[in-house]
């Protein structure tokens, strides 16, 4: 399997590169010069999620040792995810959560940034890299701490996050400015989390400072879901949740089904599409946002437009404009057409906007939730059947309620759940109606007494965890950070 640029074609690597590289050159994404064809579902019907990744990691992953793709696998989703299937079907209100957050940042990030450095590190092995990698990562405030966690003492690998400042969740703040880890930076940026995505594909950019780097050693990666290693990972657990549906007899093999994603940069929701792609039947795929409805207004006009401002919401991971992966999607169903996607990715950046004019709707089904929506929803679904969801999920299910009403279509459907509640109280709180207190821990003890369980061990430890990382920058300043923060390991 071949990997090129959704910017130029000729520009041709193999997995293990596109995986260290993390962003073409020409300012591309790497994708698969086609899909791979799943096997027939009754066949796999069987397997478990660690048999299912094998499987799925090595179509993709194809000049990987197979022992290298079976150490990752083993090495992600054994007691990371408490030794347990790693994520869980869970239906609820005549919808299948697909319950992603059960790892060690409790948000699906973990999915695949706890195999990614495993792969990371057997790229730069079997390729004899001799620098050191850093790993550069802007966050809406998931990507940052499953990275750090991640990647946290692996040899030859540093990870460098940067963050929002103000534009993350209290919790979200706390769990990457506590991290351990001689090779984990976290600095915060004054600017939202486009400026951060933007500073950081700036800097990929940038010849210059990349061959300052090399002088002192350091190449440059992404643990962003820009990195194709972060998004075939997340193939998996929509092919393992439609297999779930079957094994327990939901539904039959080659029914139909739809798949709701809370939306933000793109990528997860793309995964969805691979899997389609891949012959998974899935029927529409739908594409839920907050407030910040930049793909939904996309999807009913054909026109892109970031020209406005961002607003922060409630869920915070999905506070985006520019959503990376959308230009993997419209190099897909443009035929591999990447001169158009050139084209309008130029427009993006330096005009704000770009129309796709042969779109059409049949492949995405776009909406938003506002806040009063996803309130609501939270009370909902917790008075109705006791079950807990998160703001990211509750844009979600929302969506999938307008959708429903909209059009009726009374498929088996399933919701990627993306975080557990804890990371969330403030809004899990005040959609009960009750007032939030305004101590964390004691919000967190009354997101437990909802949800029936115990706080997880990740959030309890927060409360008396030393506070490690207290970088502040300016969004011009981040080239400067990043050497700073290097030579403190040194
Ligand atoms: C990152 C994130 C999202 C958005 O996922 P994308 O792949 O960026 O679209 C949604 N919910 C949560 C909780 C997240 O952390």
């Amino acid at each position: 399997m071949r990997y090129y640029s959704t910017r130029n074609k000729d520009n041709v690597v193999s997995s293990m590169e596109a995986i260290i590289k993390g962003i073409a050159e020409d300012g591309g994404l790497f994708v698969p010069e086609s899909f791979p064809s799943l096997p027939r579902l009754e066949d796999i019907r069987d397997l478990s999620y660690k048999e299912l990744a094998k499987l799925i990691l090595g179509m993709y992953f194809d000049d990987y040792p197979e022992e290298d793709i079976e150490g990752a696998v083993r090495g992600a989703y054994g007691d990371k995810f408490g030794n347990r299937e790693p994520v869980r079907l869970v239906e609820k209100g005549g919808v299948h959560f697909l319950e992603l957050f059960h790892g060690p940042t409790l948000a699906f990030k973990d999915m695949a940034l706890t195999i990614l450095p495993y792969l990371m590190r057997s790229a730069l092995l079997n390729k004899g890299v001799e620098e050191e990698v850093v790993v550069l990562a802007a966050t809406s405030g998931d990507t940052g701490k499953a990275a750090l966690e991640g990647f946290r003492d692996v040899p030859g690998v540093n990870v460098v996050v940067f963050y929002p400042k103000g534009g993350v969740s209290q919790l979200q703040r706390l769990q990457m400015i506590t991290q351990r880890g001689d090779n984990t930076h976290v600095a915060a940026i004054e600017g939202n989390f486009d400026d951060a995505q933007k500073g950081v594909k700036d800097i990929f950019g940038d010849g210059d400072y990349n061959r300052e780097l090399k002088e002192e050693g350091y190449v440059l990666s992404s643990a962003n879901s820009i990195n194709i290693g972060r998004l075939i990972p997340q193939v998996v657990y929509y092919v393992y949740g439609y297999l779930e549906l079957l094994r327990t007899g939901r539904i039959e093999a080659g029914q139909e089904i739809n798949i709701v994603v809370p939306t933000g940069n793109f990528g997860n929701i793309l995964a969805a599409y691979y899997a389609k792609m891949m012959g998974l039947p899935l029927d529409r795929l739908i594409c839920s946002s907050n407030d910040n409805k930049v793909l939904t207004d996309f999807f009913e006009t054909g026109t892109y437009d970031r020209r406005r401002d961002l607003l922060l919401t409630s869920s915070p991971s999905m506070d985006i404009l520019v959503s990376s992966n959308l230009e993997r999607f419209l190099f897909h169903i443009s035929g591999n057409d990447h001169q158009a996607v050139r084209e309008m990715m130029e427009g993006l950046s330096k005009e704000g906007h770009f129309t796709w004019s042969d779109f059409s709707r049949e492949e995405i089904y776009g909406e938003f939730a506002d806040e009063n929506d996803v309130s609501s929803s939270i009370r909902d679904l917790y008075r109705e059947e006791g079950y807990v969801m998160d703001p990211h999920t509750a844009v979600g299910y929302s969506v999938y309620r307008k959708y429903l009403k909209e059009t009726g279509d009374q498929k088996p459907a399933i919701i990627a759940s993306t975080a557990s509640p804890f990371k969330f109280p403030e809004k899990v709180i005040s959609s009960m109606g009750e007032e939030v207190p305004e101590d964390l821990f004691e919000g967190i003890g009354m997101v437990a007494k909802y949800m029936n369980v115990e706080i997880p061990d990740q959030v309890r430890e927060l409360e008396t965890l030393p506070v490690l990382h207290k970088n502040i920058c300016k969004k011009e300043e981040m080239r400067d950070i990043v050497l700073k923060l290097l030579q403190e390991v040194k």
